[in-house]
Parts: C-alpha cells; structure tokens; sequence
C-alpha cells in the first residue's frame, strides 16, 4: 500500500485511536519507505508493554528496519508520527537515518523536534532529517485533549 503524507498521516491517527482501547495515550506513526509504500505502522504500547521505551515511533522505525533490506538503515524513509517526537523518539529518528519526519500536533510540554528541543535538525548531529509540523495537527490534539480530560474524569 503506497500513502501520501496525509494520507500516512490518516493511518496514524487511527492507530492513536487505537491505543487508547489498551489505555495507552493515543499516539500512532507510520514509516513510508522511499516510494511511498508503508513499511510499518505502530501505535504507542507503553502501558500495553510495561515498557517505557515503547512509543509508537520507536515500535514504527524498529519494525520498519526489519523490512526496508538496507540492515538498520532507513535512508530515504519518512517517519509520519501524530505527535511531536519526544528526546528518545527525536534521536532514534536521527540514528535510523530516515531523511524525513513528519509530525500532527506540537508538543509544548516534551517535543525535541521544535519545541522543547531540536534533536532532530541540531547542527552538531551528523544527520539532520528534514522536518515537515503541523499536518492534520487538529485531529492530534483533539483526541489527546479527550483522552486527558477523561483520564481526569471530567
Ligand atoms: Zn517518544
């Protein structure tokens, strides 16, 4: 299956919906290799995991290595993720070499790809991918300022 990026985009914010049925924050990334194809998807499994290194993008670039036939490489691949990348995330990104990531809503509060931080394109890192904010970021923050507000009980 090939996706544009908002398309890529869609299938990230279905699988955020997703996450939310495990209790996990709803956050989904999909890897699209260097044509368009989507190698892997993943929503974040933290609380699914009991792991603390389980978001979605680590998942989504772990699972895309395994296919994408250039060893741990994923050169010319986009990372499509509905939420900024976290440190972790943001520097596994710039170790996975993918030359894009493209994120939904900002993360004022932990986001290291503008926000908070910028792991992603500091000029002291060997790879920079190319950052595209702000794609259907609306529906990203819609549905994590439902799933907070319930978890809050209101
Ligand atoms: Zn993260």
């Amino acid at each position: 299956m090939r996706l544009d990026v908002d398309a890529a985009m869609g299938r990230a914010l279905e699988l955020a919906t997703a996450a939310q049925e495990w209790g996990d924050t709803p956050i989904g990334a999909v890897v699209l290799g260097p044509d368009g194809a989507v190698l892997a998807e993943a929503a974040n499994e933290r609380e699914k995991r009991g792991d603390p290194t389980a978001h979605a993008e680590v998942l989504a670039l772990r699972a895309a290595a395994q296919v994408h036939g250039d060893g741990w490489r994923l050169t010319g691949c986009t990372l499509v993720v509905t939420l900024e990348p976290c440190t972790m995330c943001a520097g596994a990104t710039v170790l996975s070499r993918v030359d894009r990531v493209v994120y939904g809503a900002d993360d004022p509060k932990a986001g290291a790809a503008g926000s908070l931080w910028d792991v992603v394109r500091d000029r002291r890192l060997n790879h920079r991918p190319e950052v595209t904010a702000g794609v259907r970021a609306e529906e990203s923050a819609t549905l994590l300022r439902a799933f907070f507000r319930a978890q809050r009980g209101l």
